[in-house]
């Protein structure tokens, strides 16, 4: 479980961030859901290490990680754009965060290929980014962020970038996966539907603070605020 605690983040005058605490359950999806700039990847950044907190702390299995540089957190992040290294195959951009952990030739291999068949696309390892399509592209931004087993899979607009009907079809797959090797997902969204179709429970933030925290029937039957009474009524 990750526990974040009382977590602030100004950027000069702005409250990117607030005083949030939550609860994230092992093996839980957790969607946290907001408007443009609500607090969202300012809190997912701290989760991953690359931003560090003026107040408050974030424990991972108890463990205080508030400070730790991002490679010591034992998590796997995939971004709105899939920032694969266009001039290695597919087989080797999946296997790169494993040579940089120093593992072997053989047991790269073996667990990127391994990850290749979790996304479905076994048949594509020896392909360049370039020559697939663009969910096809972001299957491999999975199967990287996962190939050295995390305990939790850190997600930012990972769909954003697609259009209607594969971010539909890839919903529903990351559903799938999530379940299937039984990870927690932290998923960044400003999209009422796909945050209320997907999670477990939803995270509602405005303004850098959390508004309700709850399961989606929860968010819909009985919403806490205005904000999120409005916010999750806009839902089409
Ligand atoms: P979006 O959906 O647009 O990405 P968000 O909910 O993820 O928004 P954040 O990116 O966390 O929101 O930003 C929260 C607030 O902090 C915004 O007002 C943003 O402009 C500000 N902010 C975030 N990062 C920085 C930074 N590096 N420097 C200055 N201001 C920042």
């Amino acid at each position: 479980s990750i526990s974040i605690e009382g977590l602030t983040r100004r950027f000069g005058a702005v409250h990117a961030v607030d005083g949030v605490s939550l609860d994230i359950r092992a093996g839980e999806f957790l969607a946290l859901l907001g408007p443009s700039g609500s607090g969202k990847t300012t809190i997912l950044m701290s989760i991953a290490g690359f931003e560090y907190p003026d107040e408050g702390r974030i424990l991972l299995g108890g463990e205080d990680i508030t400070w730790l540089p991002p490679n010591r957190r034992n998590l796997g992040m995939v971004f709105q754009r899939y920032t694969l290294f266009p001039h290695m195959s597919v087989l080797e951009n999946i296997a790169f965060p494993l040579k940089m952990r120093g593992l072997g030739r053989a047991e790269r291999e073996e667990r990127a290929r391994a990850a290749l068949r979790t996304v479905r696309l076994d048949q594509l390892g020896e392909r360049r980014p370039a020559q697939l399509s663009g969910g096809q592209q972001q299957r491999v931004a999975i199967a990287r962020a996962i190939v050295y087993r995390p305990r939790v899979l850190l997600m930012d607009e990972p769909l954003s970038a697609l259009d209607k009907n594969l971010r539909e079809e890839m919903q529903i797959e990351i559903k799938h996966l999530q379940r299937e090797i039984g990870i927690t997902v932290v998923f960044v969204t400003h999209d009422q539907t796909e945050a209320l179709t997907m999670a477990d429970r939803v995270a509602v933030l405005d303004h850098g603070r959390l508004q309700q925290l709850g399961a989606p029937r929860e968010l819909y039957e009985a919403p806490q605020t205005e904000f999120v009474a409005g916010f999750i009524g806009e839902t089409n």
